[in-house]
């Protein structure tokens, strides 16, 4: 069995937002060689996500709503762990929206249903963060 480990790295200048990483996942599978197996991409982070969901601006935009009447980012102080940080809500969002997703790798592809593809989702962005892609099988 093969195994492949990349980090992918995003500097995100705003607070939140949703990004479609599925081609550099490809990247990453072309580059391992594995045709058959199982692909595994997580954030490095316990503010951010990685989920699969549609590439849709209007559902992003639901996305944000939701998550913002769930866990507001403001006022801070509504947080017990906004005592030294201000990020409560992204813990709280990332937790909502997962950490991580595992694709099925077929014929060296990654094997979506038809509107599937992989979001980087950022709660409390505004520095360099990592995602992990790991790939195995053969
Ligand atoms: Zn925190």
């Amino acid at each position: 069995m093969k195994s492949f480990r990349k980090e992918l790295a995003f500097e995100i200048r705003k607070r939140r937002e949703f990004l479609n990483i599925t081609p550099q996942v490809e990247q990453a599978l072309a580059e391992s060689g594995i045709r058959e197996g199982l692909a595994l991409v997580n954030a490095m982070h316990i503010t951010a996500s990685v989920f699969i969901n549609d590439d849709e601006g209007g559902l992003h935009q639901d996305f944000e709503t939701w998550l913002e009447g769930l866990a507001p980012e403001k006022p801070y102080s509504r947080y017990r762990h906004n005592g030294y940080e201000d990020n409560a809500d992204a813990h709280l969002k990332r937790t909502i929206m997962g950490r991580e997703v595992v694709v099925a790798v077929t014929a060296g592809k990654l094997d979506f249903g038809p509107w599937e593809r992989i979001f980087y989702g950022e709660f409390d962005g505004k520095r360099r963060k990592r995602v992990l892609v790991k790939i195995i099988g053969e």
